[in-house]
């Protein structure tokens, strides 16, 4: 056992503690109070909040190494085809490359575990030598080739069928029915654009017309929103779903109905000048909603506390502890980890982290407005980042 100690302790599930300690043992927290409550080796962490490591609930890490490459020109569809065209010129080693960068780039920030897509299969090797949990989920595509098959799913934490406008009902139906069945994560991008809007409810506009140009059957077009379709293939029950920026009345009832989790990603969301996203409706509905960066392609610096200062921006009204509760266990539960992760509390996983807060009154300010790197990071127990 050993315990750090420092100015704050932010549980998160518990109310913060001033000169606080932490109690860890064989990569669990044993405790959390105050210094004398323990006793044994400690590190003091001096002026800083120790709190629960942040938890990103969408991130593409292999696509870090696109930051600023592809701007946004005011359509979502052509910024697809664009990123499309992008990856096809990528080999192994740029998704390598991009996704060692990317978790350094979290685990600078505070990251301590991260709800990764995969878009190329052979890079889960790379993403698990991370020093961050990562949660690596398969991206599905069935639109033009085939998606990878079944006996590749079990190596990863989760499956993500792309979005309705590139994954089958077969495959959504295939991927659902496997998660459910070995409890993994099922996540999916959804509602995202007007361009997506249109293409469903319409069999309109430039996402129907490009897709019909490739060939994609488009019977299930016109019948209503994408997560009506998800809805009627029955896979939404507990999902992740990602975006989730364009909903009726009806979506969001649907969401509430199936309890699915709706992880908002706002850099990205600011990226592609979306309207604003609909948490007020989400919330009064009871759909849990947790943060995400989504890709540095798409104009994240992948710090969970830009996206907090990104959100409170736009949602003042939101108390700057409750961004915090969808940055860690709002997001962990989403991930289908309430209690392991997300939360300083006796028996949860050891992924704790320290943020400088000299001079700080308040701890939770203190932590979101931080823009300087972490100054201590643990995951597991085991210390991955020390700075201090
Ligand atoms: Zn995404």
């Amino acid at each position: 056992m050993r315990f750090y100690r420092s100015k704050f302790v932010l549980p998160i599930a518990a109310p913060p503690i001033e000169n606080g300690a932490v109690a860890v043992d064989d990569g669990r927290i044993l405790g959390v109070g105050k210094p004398a409550d323990f006793d044994g080796p400690f590190t003091d962490l001096g002026e800083c909040v120790i709190l629960p490591g942040f938890v990103n609930a969408h991130c593409h890490l292999g696509y870090t190494d696109m930051a600023g490459r592809l701007p946004f020109r005011g359509s979502f569809t052509d910024w697809l085809s664009e990123i499309t065209a992008w990856k096809r010129t990528w080999n192994a080693a740029d998704y390598e490359a991009s996704t060692r960068r990317g978790a350094q780039m979290l685990l600078r920030s505070g990251t301590t575990t991260v709800c990764d897509i995969e878009a190329a299969p052979d890079n889960l090797e790379t993403a698990m030598e991370a020093p961050v949990r990562v949660l690596s989920c398969l991206e599905l595509i069935d639109v033009a080739a085939p998606a990878a098959g079944e006996l590749s799913w079990k190596r990863f934490a989760g499956l993500s069928p792309h979005a309705p406008f590139t994954a089958s009902a077969a495959l959504y139906r295939r991927a659902s029915a496997f998660c459910q069945r070995t409890k993994r994560i099922f996540t999916t991008h959804l509602a995202e654009s007007l361009d997506e809007a249109a293409m469903f409810e319409r069999a309109s506009g430039p996402l129907y017309e490009r897709l019909a140009a490739l060939g994609r059957p488009m019977d299930d077009c016109g019948r209503g929103s994408s997560v009506k379709l998800l809805d009627t293939y029955g896979v939404l029950r507990g999902a992740l779903v990602v975006h989730a920026n364009w909903l009726s009345d009806d979506d969001i009832a649907r969401l509430a109905r199936a309890r699915a989790i709706v992880a908002h990603c706002p850099s990205s969301h600011r990226f592609f000048n979306h309207p604003p996203f609909p948490l007020a409706r989400l919330r009064d509905a009871g759909v849990g909603v947790c943060l995400g960066t989504d890709s540095a392609a798409s104009g994240s610096a992948l710090d969970m506390r830009e996206e907090m200062r990104d959100f409170l921006a736009v949602f003042s009204a939101v108390r700057p502890s409750e961004a915090l509760v969808m940055a860690t266990t709002a997001a962990a539960k989403a991930l289908h980890r309430p209690g392991i992760t997300g939360t300083l509390t006796a028996g949860s996983r050891a992924d704790l982290i320290a943020v400088a807060a000299a001079g700080a009154r308040d701890p939770v300010e203190a932590v979101i407005t931080g823009r300087a790197p972490v100054r201590f990071s643990m995951v597991n127990g085991k210390a991955v980042y020390d700075e201090h």
